[in-house]
């Protein structure tokens, strides 16, 4: 063979410090692509052998990966394919160059590591840590073997190389600012990351580090139980056991295998570091799949496998690729059918491990319609005696027992079950049912419902007293006539709150209701939380307004007004810091104050 030197065949002089410059943020990614090409290569050689093109003899297909520390070397090792001389030219000098061309010219302004391989470029990434780069191949065809160095600009030069058996060493003469490439640890990190999961054995130190039968290779039929868990703590070491999976395989219309498990949340710092992953036939590209799994299925953890997520596009553009949106509403399908079939088997199980799974069903049903009208059917609500009801069942119970006098279905929760005890139970002693919603999103859940189901409002029990909140009509005769009434209302108007605004208001209601109590608008005090939950100023500056609730049947009303001047006033005083008291909104020194009466009144 004659040997060569000459250019590369390239119309955009100088390609590489516009690759390195695009792909700067990402160096580490090299690895992952000259690891994969050599994958490749041994895949082609059994499919080869598979038709009898050419005997891949017994020793197994493999790939390693050795550090040279005093040549400065990394070296990626196969026993695929290989490549004559001609091969070479044809694909790494011309090919790929023309996959770079194609680069540089879509991606000019913005580039994404990512849609490296997808260019014929991943080749070149090599150049990314390396002065130089070597290939030692020689072809499974009767070829001599050959021998490619390029030190990073347009030249190359090519001649008979020195391997004697098939398959190819790309060798990397790693560059300075690169060293850490040499680094045991280093590289090791780099291929548990990117290499876990390849489909030929990847040997480093001797050792091979991957597994290349992962569970979402295999069919559902032939993995356990304890397949499984197993493979979710190789993905998770750390991780608790999670509640349970679906295993994702669909062919059609796109390509797409997976596992997505679900975790047993525990907090939330855990949620972020277990994040899904996205494979591309096994090769691990990247676990940010903020574009394509809606958000409330990022609280999944597990894998997804699919060569149909266009890499090669940007990331903005993603979001609506028809390919990505398909698979988007798949799997939330898959995830809601699963669920459902979990409600369906075993409702007592299910019950157990609500707790896990409320934020994620309520955020799905809440960010993804289709999900949300699937998920009624599942989607629970407990009360405060801890029994629990589907929410389509629990809006047809409360249309019986808890219908206001213009026929609105009112559901009445507590998001704590402590601090609301005393309106807690005065919604009791009424015989209702009440809800707990105590989670995050459940004031924009209450929204949901009273949006998706006619005629149904959600109140919480401290929005006003409980014959306000399930308005039956009846007007209760009052005890104390109008006049009276003005000057109970009087009464408590004039003692001057210095921290809150009260509206005061009497109300005819039970003689056994609470004689006072602080109640809050449903309706502001949710879109004040909201927005406070979202960082927006415009509810959660404004003053917060309670109203003061006078029973104005209670017996002691009369009592009340019928004492002296200044009595009256004290006690006055003393109700009002007890309503406070019992909405937590007795503080500072006028806290102070009321314990200092208190124990001078003893
Ligand atoms: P791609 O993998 O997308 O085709 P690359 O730039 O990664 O692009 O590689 C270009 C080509 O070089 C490959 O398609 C393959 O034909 C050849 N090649 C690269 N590495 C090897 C290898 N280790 N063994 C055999 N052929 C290889
Ligand atoms: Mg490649």
């Amino acid at each position: 063979m004659q040997n060569k030197t000459g250019k590369i065949s390239v119309h955009t002089e100088n390609i590489f410090p516009i690759i390195k410059k695009f792909l700067y943020s990402d160096h580490e990614i090299f690895l992952r692509e000259l690891v994969s090409n050599a994958v490749d290569a041994c895949q082609k050689l059994k499919t080869l052998s598979s038709i009898g093109e050419t005997n891949m003899g017994d020793a197994p297909l493999k790939v390693s990966v050795h550090i040279d520390k005093e040549n400065k070397t990394l070296t990626i090792r196969d026993n695929g394919l290989g490549m004559s001389a001609e091969e070479i030219e044809q694909y790494i000098n011309q090919l790929a160059f023309s996959g770079a061309e194609a680069f540089v010219e879509k991606y000019k302004d913005k580039a994404d590591a990512n849609i490296i391989g997808h260019f014929g470029l991943g080749f070149y990434s090599g150049f990314m840590v390396a002065s130089q780069v070597e290939i030692q191949t020689k072809s499974y065809k009767d070829a001599p073997a050959a021998h490619w160095t390029c030190d990073g600009s347009t030249s190359f030069t090519l001649a008979e190389g020195s391997r004697t058996e098939r398959g190819t060493d790309i060798i990397l003469h790693i560059n300075e600012e690169s060293a850490e490439f040499l680094e045991t640890y280093r590289i090791q990190q780099l291929l548990s990351k990117y290499c876990k999961f390849l489909p030929i054995t990847i040997e480093f130190e001797e050792k091979a580090i991957n597994n290349t039968h992962p569970i979402w290779t295999k069919k559902p039929s032939e993995l356990t139980d304890e397949d499984y868990t197993s493979f979710y703590s190789e993905l998770y070491p750390m991780a608790p056991a999670p509640l349970f999976w679906i295993h994702l395989n669909v062919d059609y219309p796109f390509n797409l295998t997976g596992v997505l498990y679900f975790p047993k949340i525990t907090n939330s710092i855990d949620a972020e570091k277990h994040k899904v992953q996205l494979y591309c036939n096994q090769v691990f590209v990247t676990d940010n799949v903020k574009d394509i799994l809606p958000e409330f299925l990022m609280l999944l953890h597990g894998v997804i496998d699919s060569p149909d997520i266009p890499l090669n596009v940007s990331r903005s553009s993603l979001q609506s690729d028809t390919n990505v949106k398909k698979i988007t509403q798949h799997i939330s399908k898959k995830v809601s059918d699963k669920l459902k079939e979990l409600f369906k088997n075993d409702r007592a199980d299910f019950e157990k491990k609500w707790s896990s799974m409320d934020v994620f069903v309520k955020y799905g049903m809440l960010s993804d319609e289709k999900f949300a009208e699937r998920a009624q059917e599942f989607c629970l609500l407990e009360n405060t005696q801890g029994i629990f009801t589907e929410l389509k069942e629990y809006v047809e119970k409360v249309k019986i027992a808890q219908t206001d006098k213009d026929d609105n279905a009112v559901i009445l929760y507590t998001n704590n079950v402590e601090t609301q005890h005393s309106y807690l139970q005065a919604a009791t002693n009424k015989g209702y049912d009440v809800l707990k919603l105590e989670g995050i999103l459940d004031n924009h859940f209450v929204n949901y419902i009273e949006q998706h189901f006619e005629k149904v409002k959600v109140k919480r029990i401290d929005a006003d007293s409980i014959e306000q909140l399930i308005d039956k009509g009846t007007t209760r005769e009052s005890v104390l006539n109008e006049e009276d009434t003005k000057k109970i209302t009087a009464l408590f108007e004039s003692i001057e709150q210095p921290k809150i605004k009260l509206t005061v208001k009497a109300q005819a209601l039970a003689p056994e209701d609470s004689f006072v109590a602080i109640t809050e608008d449903e309706f502001m005090r949710r879109m004040k939380d909201m927005s406070a939950m979202q960082g927006m100023s415009m509810f959660g500056d404004m003053p917060t307004s309670y109203n003061l609730i006078i029973n104005s049947n209670h017996p002691k009303a009369t009592s009340l007004l019928s004492m002296d001047e200044g009595k009256q006033k004290a006690s006055t005083q003393q109700l009002i810091d007890l309503a406070l008291l019992s909405k937590q909104l007795l503080q500072g020194e006028q806290l102070t104050q009321f314990i200092n009466r208190s124990i001078d009144n003893l």
